[in-house]
Order: C-alpha cells, then structure tokens, then sequence
C-alpha cells in the first residue's frame, strides 16, 4: 500500500481511482439535482397554498363583530337590523314562560303593537321581528325529557340540536330528522319545518307526534294528526304565524353506527349514481353530495357521501368534529378567490377521506356546528338559497345554474344536494312530492347595492326552479316576488283563512308575513 503524507506514518489512505471519483460525483449528483428538484417542486406546491391560507387565517384573526344599537335586532344576515319596542325573554319553568307570554300578548294588545317570536335566528329575512314590534327570545326555554317506552323525547321549544344531541346519546337514541347543522332551535326548526340529510324522509313535521301551542288569546292548545289537526298543519313550516310552540314530543331513531363513502362522480350522473348508491346498499343512513364550484369546473363534478350502516362501538362521548380550524381556514379562503376555490375542491377529492372520520356514530354525524365554517367579516354576509326540484329535472337545473349565476357575478361558496320525501303534513308545504334540495351558500357584501344584485339573481333562480315544476325556501331572503311566492305555495290561501281563525287581529307577526301573506289576499 503506498503510504500517504498525512502526519500519521504508514496510516493507509484509499486509492485515489479519478475515474471512479467522476462517476460518483456523477451519480450523486444526478441523484441530489433529482431530489432538489423534487423538493424543489414539492415546496413550491406546498408554498402557494400555505401563504394562501396563512393570510387567510392572519386577515380572519383581525375580524371584530359588530355590535348591535341597544333596543336593535337583527337576524344571522345582518341587512335588516331594526329597532323594536322590546325584547322579552321566556324562562325556562313551563308555569313561569305560559304566565311571562301571556303578559307580553296583553301587553301587545294594550300598546296595539305586533308580537314575533325568536329562536336561534338563523332564519334570514326578518322571520324573527319586525320594525317596532315586541320579540319572544325563546331560547331560556330548552328543558327535555325522554319516554324510554315510546322512545319519544319532550323538548321545550328554545332548546337547540347542540343540547338535545348529547342528551339522547347518553340514551342512545338520536334525531330522526334535523337539518345539517347542530345550532338551531326546535322552536325555529318545525317553524320552517327543516329537512337534512336523512335522504330517504320527508321534512322534520314527519316526527313530530304532538305540539303545546299558545295562541294570540293566551289559550295553551295540544296539536296533532288527530287534536287540533288545523293547527298542527299550519303551525309546523308556519313560521311562528299561529301561536306560539312552547314543546313539541318528536319521534327518536337509533344512534346508528355509519362507515363512510365518498365517490367523486360527474355532475350529470348524479341523480343516476344516488339512486344507485341506495340500490346497492339499502342500509344507507345519511346521504348528501356537493357540487364543484371552482370556476373551471363549476358543478360539473360531484363528491358523493354516503354514511352506510355498520357495527360501531358504543360511546356516549360525541366527538367534535375534527380539524376545525384548517377546514374553516380552507372554506373561508374560497371567498372572492377563484384560486381558493380551485384549493378548496382538490383538498375536498384528495385529503377529504383523513379531514373526516371514515367510521362514526349517527350523533357525531349531525353534531356539525356552522360556526366552523360560517362568515365573520363584518362588512360582508353569507346568504342561503335552497330550491327543490323534481329528479327528472335536476340535470336541466344545474344546467340553468350553471348559467345564471356566472352572469350574475354571484359568489357561489357551496352547493349541498340531497333527497326530501313527499310531505304530507304541513301546509306551507315546499315538498309536495319527492325532490332533490339544492343548498346554496353564496358570500355578498353587506350593503343595499349587494342586496339588490342578489334579489335580481334570486327571483330569475326561482323562476328556473318554477319553470321546472320546483319550489324555492322561505327561512332566507324575502328576494322572491309575490307572485312567485304565490306559484311555490299554493297553500297559502288556506293559510291565511287559519291564520283569520287563530289570529284574527293579527298579533303575531313579522316581515315576512307582511312581504307574503298580510293584504296580498
Ligand atoms: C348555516 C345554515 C345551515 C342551514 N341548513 C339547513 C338545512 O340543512 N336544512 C334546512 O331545512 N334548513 C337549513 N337552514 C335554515 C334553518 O334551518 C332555519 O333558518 C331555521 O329556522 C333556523 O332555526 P332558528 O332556531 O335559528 O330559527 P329562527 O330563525 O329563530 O326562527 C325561524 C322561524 O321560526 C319561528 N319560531 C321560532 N321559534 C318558535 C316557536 N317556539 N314557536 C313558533 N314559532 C317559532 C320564528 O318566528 C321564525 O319565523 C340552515 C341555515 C343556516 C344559517
């Protein structure tokens, strides 16, 4: 061995070989220019998308709520705020809020002023109040009780799906129908009578047995399919019109154990692949989709979710839903941002299956809170359509979404689709035969020029929905003509000839009743 120079005599030095030396300085240096290019590559995708969504999250951190003027209210748009003549609080003892409501209805009398009812105002349009009236805040009134032999839970009317979910889970049973958030009342729910993701069920009126209803003379009457029928009929999806609930008993179900599906299908095929994803599974729980709304592929493509029955371990814990802050961060990032929008779908089709759980219990499925995903920015609003349309005509109606709403410049942030049975129990019925409910989240600016762009688009979609043998929802914006209300509720003549009976001197009301039903006979 040749002896190197180093100061260590004899110590061996490898052989220099130049060739070799060459060859893998080559090959290390093919190999490192590959990685680098990889993590080149994989930064650069990584670093749109998380500066994106970093100032996304620095510009929601800044958001201060507004604060409504004292003696004003308002409801979850934030474009009607009103004075109002007073506020009255229900308690939650039943012989104390009979005795408080009834004192606020002589009150009324006496002052000659209107009386409207409040639960969690989500509604949008001033179903809550009207300008100088006096409002029923119902939501100290959330007490429950459940019959384990009919299985039927007894609920106060203020009390919200966030407080009734864990105590039927603790007993095992849960919500047969709700919408698909957890923050609204029971009281606001029948109101408008909701419907959610229980595809194979009509509205919630379909659970309901029976109803306590105050009336404007303070009388407490008991409704159902067989005592005071009238009443039941127009009370549930009545919008608080007719009486005040102060509880309703509602059907349970079971707290089921769901495995998750998720399919990413064209949107023309929908209808098709949801009637075929029953077929094969008759055991489905929940199902609902949603469509694309990144301008490149504007609800041309589809993510199916089915929740399938399946053993679940049984667990009276309901989990939160995970990952709150990256999935608010990602939806709020669609806003006003066709990028975001385009981030937003491919996160839903590639990671959309680790965000959510594949296997959970029907009580973690419904406990979803708005508030993950719902605006904060003061200076703008979220507004919501929902139209139902029969399944014949659901690809010609996307088609005519597909249309208007770009021309509109409507900034659409998401579309949920899913199945309403038939309703045969309301009268303000909006499902008068099976449809497929499209549910539309759009973002606008909270100013008057905004709102009348919307009305604009709102009344040419609720023609469409007409056009095509639908009809469109009443908790949102008072958008639609009278006309157009006229054709989506044909049951609104009978409608007032009840509300003549219960409600001759037409005590209860509010904005809506005076846009739809007050005079416009
Ligand atoms: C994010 C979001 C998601 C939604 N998703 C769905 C969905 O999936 N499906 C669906 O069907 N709807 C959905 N909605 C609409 C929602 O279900 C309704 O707006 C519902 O009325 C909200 O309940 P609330 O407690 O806020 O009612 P409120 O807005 O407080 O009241 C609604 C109506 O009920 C009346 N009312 C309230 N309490 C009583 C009472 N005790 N007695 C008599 N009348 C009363 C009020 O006067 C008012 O007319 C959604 C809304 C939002 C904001």
């Amino acid at each position: 061995l040749p002896v190197g120079d180093g100061d260590v005599p004899g110590f061996p030095l490898p052989i220099e070989n130049p060739a070799r030396k060459k060859g893998v300085t080559f090959l290390l240096g093919r190999r490192s220019n590959a990685m680098g290019a990889v993590a080149f590559l994989a930064l650069a995708m990584c670093l749109r998308p998380v500066l994106f969504l970093s100032s996304v999250a620095f510009r929601e951190a800044r958001f201060v709520p507004g604060i409504l003027p004292v003696g004003w209210t308002g409801d979850a748009s934030g474009l009607d705020d009103a004075p109002v003549a007073g506020v009255v609080r229900v308690p939650r003892d039943p012989a104390g809020a009979e005795k408080t409501i009834r004192h606020a209805l002589e009150d009324a009398r006496a002052r000659g002023l209107p009386v409207s009812i409040a639960g969690a105002r989500h509604t949008q349009g001033g179903q809550t109040f009207v300008r100088d009236g006096i409002v029923l805040d119902m939501l100290d009134m959330d007490g429950m009780s459940f019959d384990a032999a009919a299985n039927v839970l007894t609920v106060q009317a203020g009390a919200r799906w966030a407080e009734i979910l864990p105590f039927l889970n603790r007993r095992g049973r849960s919500v047969a129908v709700m919408q698909s958030d957890n923050i609204f009342t029971v009281g606001g729910s029948l109101s408008v009578n909701v419907h959610g993701w229980q595809h194979d069920k009509p509205p919630i009126a379909c659970s309901v047995r029976s109803l306590r209803v105050m009336t404007a003379d303070g009388r407490v009457l008991r409704a159902s399919r067989t005592e005071n029928p009238d009443l039941f009929a127009g009370v549930l999806g009545g919008y608080g019109l007719l009486g005040v609930i102060l509880e309703a008993s509602l059907e349970t179900v079971p707290d089921e154990g769901y495995v998750i599906r998720r399919r990413i299908i064209p949107s023309e095929e929908y209808v098709t692949v949801y009637a075929r994803a029953l077929g094969e599974d008759p055991a489905v729980g929940l199902l609902f989709g949603r469509l694309c709304v990144a301008p490149d592929r504007f609800l041309k493509e589809a993510v199916l979710t089915s929740f399938h029955r399946a053993p679940a371990p049984p667990s009276d814990l309901l989990p939160r839903p995970r990952w709150p802050f990256l999935k608010r961060v990602i939806f709020r990032g669609s806003v006003g941002s066709a990028y975001g929008k385009r981030l937003r779908w491919r996160m839903e089709k590639v990671f959309g299956r680790w965000l959510e759980p594949r296997r959970l219990r029907r009580n973690a499925a419904l406990n979803q809170t708005p508030d993950d995903f719902l605006n904060r920015d003061p200076s703008r609003t979220d507004i919501l359509h929902e139209y139902f349309i029969p399944p014949e005509n659901v690809n010609a109606f996307i088609a005519r979404l597909r249309e208007i709403v770009p021309r509109r410049g409507g900034d659409l942030l998401n579309v949920t689709v899913r199945t309403v049975r038939r309703d045969g129990d309301s009268l303000l019925r909006y499902a008068d035969r099976d449809v497929f409910a499209f549910v539309l989240l759009f973002n606008q600016e909270r100013t008057p020029a905004a709102d009348e762009r919307m009305t604009a688009m709102t009344q040419e979609l609720i023609d469409a929905a007409l056009d095509l043998g639908g009809r469109y929802y009443l908790p949102y914006r008072p958008h639609a003509t009278t006309d157009q209300f006229r054709r989506a509720y044909p049951g609104a003549d009978s409608f007032r000839k009840l509300k003549k009976r219960y409600d001759k001197d037409e005590v209860w009301q509010n904005n809506f009743y005076r846009t739809y039903l007050r005079g416009n006979e």
